[in-house]
């Protein structure tokens, strides 16, 4: 009887990694469980002792650009995901490497990527790591020693599709969507059987080609809230990039829906209509892939409020009835509870300034949009930006202090509709909107000095905590930085972040006090995670710079290191060495002071280069500041533009959408821009060379100075 008794425990913890039944020592599902609370019930780590938390170990990915993994950690080792899908394990307790892995993702593919070669994390299934690659594969790797157990294409290589979330394993299938919106695809989540690959069932967003049979009877009603061909020709968008949620009680599967392709409603469906499934949360039957219910966060989206972002489940008392609800605080600037039986819309009420509806009617569960939505004549300056009141940054629940936190972002964008539109294929984005010289409100025509003083004072980063149930926010800190990381909630009594301004805090979670922190080198964006082996309770999270904002947005002036896994316990001291780059500016070539050429090159490097380089330039070199070119890549210049001479490091040939004038406009903007780089290193030694770049500087000073909010910190 025993060993039978011991055999079933046996049975039961080498079934699925991470079921309900395991051990809270362990981290096996991406939300630490399948209603992704992020909730850990370890409390070695507390208020009383977080003073203590020190060092560990940490580990070296060899990458500079963004880290956005949550880490899972089974029996003692710990895997994750750094750049380019590369996946790692390592021991978890003594950070020694145990096997990596490195998929080869052939580099121009990067450029498919609207928001960095990030990963956010592996899943883990018997003995098996499975994860997803920028370019579209799903590979089960053996979780002993890193080799191949299977790998299945799951996109159209000849389309700008991605993958840079993590996969969740349900029921014995692993469920993977995608992402391209920004480019033109059309979105779709498939189910594999998790042992062999094998497809199981695919669930599309938007309807496709309305000459072709709908795949399914919800595409047959997602057609009817469509009009034009725009949307079937570009794809429509719709992709399922980020969030997924489980209930196995109900057996039903939740997916986040991102934005449509183009993003601008009126070129992308002119004759209006919601564009179903965009911007919704989606419920299907975890075994068929059938759909059961949707809710539609923002009907005829068309500023990129996708509602891919984290849903958590749990059971709420709301007006006196304990009901098994879905919280989500998509991009919109809503923070959403429903109810996730049936779909019915609980509660919306905005947790960031939004300005684009005025709230949300509960009796049809539409948003009450204002005059500020409508960009069809007129551009307008819209509340939250395309980034979201909130991105993919995970948040948590905290289900004793019953409040929900979200790594929340507060800013503004202009949005405009575009005439001509025209379609690009490849690798270029498809808005739909004008371009920014035509935009009047776009900071991107601003002076740069001005233009990320202004955007450094008017974006904000917030960590905010929410109460679900009397819909209203309990405390926030106010973050330097916009882009920072996700969140970790604990037993403890503690809510852990890091910041854009490379710190890992620890927090209150009743009052938001802060009562630890630690410098990380890097700037954070990732979550962190805890674990806990032989008695010592872990905390770990990922620091490497970049991501969406990390590439298009100088956030901060600090130089920051290279991407690490940094691991602290109780009691240790380990120092992290200073691994900051410094970057040697080449003087650059003389200015042709050609003012005509050297604004069009401004605008086109706005439409075909921010993205990567950075907008109005100055972001850390994660991908290279082009105002550090040096004398060979200025001779070279047209080479690596038109002729794509570094496509094998990811600078992929423009010359679909460029010709030779256009680069040289674009190079002689890069020039002016070197050389404006290059006179204020002479500043620095107390001469003012410009004197429009002294009246700048102190607009910019002032700005700042204006603008400054209180900090809580
Ligand atoms: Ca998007």
């Amino acid at each position: 009887m025993k060993n039978q008794l011991l055999l079933l425990i046996l049975l039961a913890s080498a079934s699925p990694a991470g079921g309900e039944n395991s051990t809270q020592q362990n981290w096996e599902i991406h939300g630490l469980n399948h209603a992704e609370t992020r909730h850990s019930q370890l409390a070695n780590i507390n208020r009383q002792n977080i003073n203590k938390l020190g060092l560990a170990w940490y580990f070296e990915t060899g990458s500079k650009r963004g880290l956005e993994a949550t880490p899972l950690v089974i029996d003692g080792v710990i895997y994750f995901s750094g750049t380019w899908s590369k996946v790692f394990a390592n021991n978890a307790k003594t950070g020694e490497p145990l096997w990596e892995f490195d998929p080869k993702v052939p580099r121009f593919k990067g450029a498919n990527a609207c928001c960095d070669v990030v990963n956010r994390g592996v899943a883990a299934w018997g003995d098996s790591i499975i994860f997803g690659t920028i370019d579209g594969r799903l590979i089960s790797l053996n979780r002993s020693d890193g080799s191949v157990n299977w790998e299945v294409l799951t996109i159209d290589p000849n389309k700008p599709y991605t993958i840079t979330g993590a996969p969740r394993i349900v029921n014995e299938k692993v469920i993977i969507g995608n992402g391209g919106a920004e480019y033109g695809v059309r979105g779709y989540i498939t189910a594999y059987d998790v042992k062999d690959g094998s497809q199981s069932w695919r669930f599309y967003t938007v309807p496709g080609n309305p000459d072709t049979p709908y795949e399914s009877e919800a595409m047959q009603m997602a057609s009817k809230t469509w009009s034009g061909d725009v949307y079937w020709k570009t794809g429509g968008g719709g992709t399922v990039w980020d969030s997924m949620a489980f209930d196995p009680d109900l057996n039903l599967l939740y997916f986040g829906v991102g934005n449509g392709s183009p993003w601008n409603r009126h070129v992308r469906s002119p004759g209006g209509g919601d564009n179903l499934f965009l911007s919704s949360i989606v419920a299907v039957n975890a075994d068929s892939g059938k759909y059961v219910w949707h809710y539609q966060t923002t009907p005829g989206d068309t500023w990129d409020y996708t509602a891919t972002q984290h849903m958590i489940l749990a059971d709420l008392v709301f007006r006196n009835k304990t009901r098994k609800v879905l919280m989500q605080a998509p991009k919109n600037g809503f923070f959403y509870v429903i109810d996730r039986a049936t779909g019915e819309l609980l509660s919306a009420k905005n947790y960031v300034p939004i300005t684009w509806a005025s709230r949300v009617d509960l009796e049809t569960g539409r948003p009450v949009e204002t005059e500020n939505a409508d960009h069809f004549e007129e551009s307008q300056l819209t509340a939250p930006a395309a980034f979201g009141g909130h991105n993919w940054h995970p948040m948590a629940f905290n289900p004793i202090e019953q409040l929900v936190y979200i790594p929340a972002i507060e800013a503004m964008q202009a949005y405009s509709t575009g005439t001509n539109y025209q379609h690009l294929e490849g690798p270029h984005w498809n808005l739909g909107q004008d371009s920014s010289e035509n935009n009047p409100f776009s900071l991107t025509s601003l002076p740069s000095d001005l233009f990320s003083a202004v955007y450094k004072k008017l974006m904000r980063g917030q960590l905010i905590a929410w109460d679900p149930v009397l819909e209203e926010e309990k405390w926030r800190v106010s973050h330097k930085t916009m882009w920072n990381g996700g969140v970790l909630s604990t037993q403890g009594g503690l809510i852990f972040q890091g910041t854009g301004d490379a710190r890992l805090v620890a927090y209150r979670s009743d009052t938001g006090q802060k009562l630890w922190e630690t410098k990380t080198d890097s700037g954070i964006i990732a979550p962190p995670i805890t674990y806990q082996i032989d008695g010592e309770q872990y905390l770990a999270v990922m620091a490497g710079w970049g991501g969406a904002i990390g590439l298009m947005i100088s956030d901060n002036e600090e130089s920051f290191g290279t991407g690490r896994l940094l691991v602290y316990k109780l009691g240790a001291s380990k120092e992290l060495p200073d691994s900051s780059l410094a970057y040697y500016l080449p003087e650059p070539p003389n200015r042709t002071n050609d003012s005509n050429s050297i604004e069009r090159g401004a605008a086109l490097y706005e439409t075909h280069c921010q993205r990567c380089h950075g907008i109005g330039l100055g972001t850390q070199n994660i991908v290279k500041d082009l105002r550090y070119m040096n004398k060979e890549t200025h001779s070279l210049f047209d080479e690596i533009v038109l002729d794509g001479i570094l496509k094998s490091i990811g600078m992929i040939s423009f010359s679909d959408v460029l010709e030779k004038k256009d680069t040289q406009d674009i190079h002689n903007y890069l020039i002016e821009r070197s050389n404006d780089l290059w006179e204020r290193q002479d500043d620095r030694v107390g001469w003012i060379k410009s004197s429009e770049q002294f009246i700048y500087e102190l607009i910019a000073s002032l700005a700042t100075w204006l603008l400054e909010p209180d900090q809580n910190e």
